[in-house]
């Protein structure tokens, strides 16, 4: 059952940026305003991530590191709370299992904090009261530690410290009013912050490192319930933009940062989506010109996006993804034809 166990957290958690991606979610989803995170040799040594969340009760510390323990309910009236995609309530036992894992937690109506720690199969081994602030801390020790081939594996840290801090950045774009920070240990240096109230465009500046307000236009909501699109906003850079800066050129790879997607609100990858704005904005551009920004945050029926594609949830397929591209596509155009012509 171990091993089983094992090989299972092995897929959920592949790098430490999956493990900090799993957890920056659950401070969101606890309603944090403030998330701050510090590392230690780029998350294998010690991740820690600390917010001012709703806390952990009490009754579900017994549970909290077991497979398939959630508190979360989907419904379709609360888009905030709306199913995600595949491994509810596997994140928190992955973890544990190739890693020492600790939490200190304060309930928001509990007078009292308290630090748990866990056993590799998710049991609570020791546990006692202390004093802290609302919210909760996790502090992930060792990470594969007992998983060596992972470790081995894992040898260009320097890859690893950068996706750390996009993943870090995006979720700050798609989450305004939350503070994010990380700190690395060895040397004390903040690797990356964005104050509560900072606009959208300090914190697209944090990600891609040049401020671009006067370029950016709000889309429309798009949505067509048929196809299962509930809702997509977001924003795009306009054609100035792509011919007048000489950031990243749309042949180079560095486009990954330049296309920020969010669908039910987890960061992912989708290369329809991606290839179709591609499309759409070459129509109107010379070779040369540079790759727009642009960050989608769609909402999308959660019966309708396939779970099941990649153990590290980043590659997205959903029902209809064509039709759903090129009605966002579609509107993203006819913005381009009325700005810039
Ligand atoms: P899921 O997020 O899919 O429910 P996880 O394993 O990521 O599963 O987390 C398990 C449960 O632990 C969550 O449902 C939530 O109740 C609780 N939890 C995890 N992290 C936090 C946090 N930072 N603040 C409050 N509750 C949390
Ligand atoms: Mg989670």
């Amino acid at each position: 059952k171990d091993t089983i166990n094992k090989i299972a957290a092995g897929e959920i958690i592949i790098s430490p940026i999956n493990c900090i991606k799993e957890l920056i979610e659950n401070s969101i989803d606890a309603g944090a305003t403030k998330i701050d995170l510090f590392i230690q040799n780029n998350g294998f040594k010690m991740i820690k991530i600390q917010d001012n969340g709703t806390g952990i009760e009490k009754s579900n510390f017994a549970l909290l590191c077991k497979r398939f323990c959630t508190s979360k309910i989907n419904t379709y009236d609360d888009l905030k709370s709306i199913a995600t995609f595949g491994f509810r309530g596997e994140a928190l036992s992955s973890i544990c299992t190739i890693s020492n894992l600790k939490m200190i937690t304060k309930y928001k109506d509990d007078v009292i904090a308290y630090e748990v720690e866990y056993s590799s199969n998710g049991d609570v081994v020791n546990k006692k009261p202390l004093a802290a602030n609302q919210g909760t801390t996790f502090v992930i020790n060792d990470l594969f530690y007992n998983v060596p081939s992972r470790l081995k594996s894992l040898s260009y840290t320097k890859q690893e410290l950068k996706k750390i801090v996009d993943c870090i950045s995006k979720y700050a774009i798609n989450n305004q009013g939350i503070s994010f920070s990380l700190k690395r240990l060895e040397d004390n240096k903040m690797l990356y912050s964005c104050k509560e109230n900072s606009t959208l465009d300090d914190r697209i500046r944090l990600l891609i490192n040049s401020s671009i307000s006067k370029f950016l236009i709000n889309l429309e909501d798009v949505h067509d319930e048929d196809l299962g699109l509930i809702k997509c906003e977001g924003i795009i850079t306009n054609l100035s933009y792509c011919n007048e800066s000489t950031q990243f050129k749309k042949t180079s790879i560095s486009t990954n940062k330049m296309m920020v997607f969010f669908i039910n609100n987890r960061l992912i990858d989708c290369e329809v989506l991606r290839k179709h704005i591609i499309q759409t904005y070459n129509a109107f551009l010379p070779k040369t010109a540079s790759s727009p920004f642009v960050y989608l945050s769609l909402f999308i029926n959660p019966e309708n996006v396939d779970v099941n594609v990649h153990p590290t949830k980043k590659e997205v397929y959903f029902i209809n993804d064509e039709e759903i591209c090129e009605i966002i596509c579609g509107n993203i155009k006819s913005i381009l034809q009325s700005q810039d012509v």
